[in-house]
């Protein structure tokens, strides 16, 4: 049973398309991670995988059920997404920011989610900031906020749009070691990056995307030879 099928999704903007057919699935535990030039259309993909940009055509399913916009709002809560900007509630505290979602949007107990938010938080290192603003913690730790967050959901995928591009060199490796050993834990990632020290130690398989269109896919020992 795959996780994610993509299939054939298309997107245009202003009549130029953007995406032109693009397919592949996901098993459980499986890191896939797209790579290609800035403008091949990779960001456009992984956010038409839950919606946040509408694809023209083709279709997407989650673990058998069809992504629709219909049931968008449910799929959604089963897709954890990583932004490159962190995306966090600057009100609220670190606890707060990976609790509210599941009270919220998932109706888990207050007492079980905030339970649930401090695994989490110990998970990407941060069970010391779990009182702290976001302003008050460095950008790669707001990052490591945002991926407790999207844990925190209990998600069946989660999906990273550029995680690391917002941070300095310096920042990018404690965000990038978590990823990793979520990837070796086993979780169901879907990578945009251009960490190619990631894509070679945690990606099952590399899809390059040119122009919206998947011009080689692969695992990394074979793609990176041929690089
Ligand atoms: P990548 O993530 O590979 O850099 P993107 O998916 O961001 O590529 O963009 C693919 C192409 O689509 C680019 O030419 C970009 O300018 C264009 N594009 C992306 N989003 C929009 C949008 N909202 N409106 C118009 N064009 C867009
Ligand atoms: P990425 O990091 O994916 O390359 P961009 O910097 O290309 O992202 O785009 C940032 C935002 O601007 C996205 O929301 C994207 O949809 C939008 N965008 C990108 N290109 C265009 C465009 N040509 N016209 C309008 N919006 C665009």
């Amino acid at each position: 049973q795959k996780i994610l099928d993509v299939r054939e999704v298309r997107k245009a903007y202003n009549g130029l398309e953007v995406l032109k057919g693009i397919s592949f699935g996901l098993y459980r535990g499986e890191t896939k991670v797209l790579i290609g030039p800035s403008g091949s259309g990779k960001s456009t993909l992984l956010r038409c995988i839950n919606y946040l940009t509408v694809p023209d055509k083709g279709r997407i399913f989650l673990n058998g059920d069809e992504v629709l916009d219909t049931n968008i709002d449910a799929m959604r809560a089963r897709m954890g997404f990583v932004f490159q900007d962190f995306n966090l509630f600057t009100h609220l505290t670190v606890l707060d920011n990976v609790t509210l979602c599941q009270v919220k949007v998932n109706g888990v107990d207050k007492k079980e989610a905030i339970s649930r938010a401090q695994q989490e938080l110990e998970r990407v290192g941060l069970s010391d900031k779990a009182d702290a603003y976001p302003a008050e913690l460095s950008g790669g730790q707001q990052q490591r906020v945002s991926i407790a967050r999207a844990l925190a959901m209990d998600p069946d995928v989660l999906l990273f749009d550029e995680p690391t591009s917002a941070l300095d060199p310096e920042l990018t490796g404690e965000v990038v070691r978590v990823m990793q050993q979520l990837a070796s834990d086993g979780m169901t990632m879907v990578v945009v990056t251009h960490e190619m020290g990631f894509a070679r130690q945690a990606a099952d398989e590399i899809i390059f995307l040119e122009h919206g269109h998947i011009v080689e896919q692969g695992p990394p020992d074979v793609m990176f030879q041929q690089a």
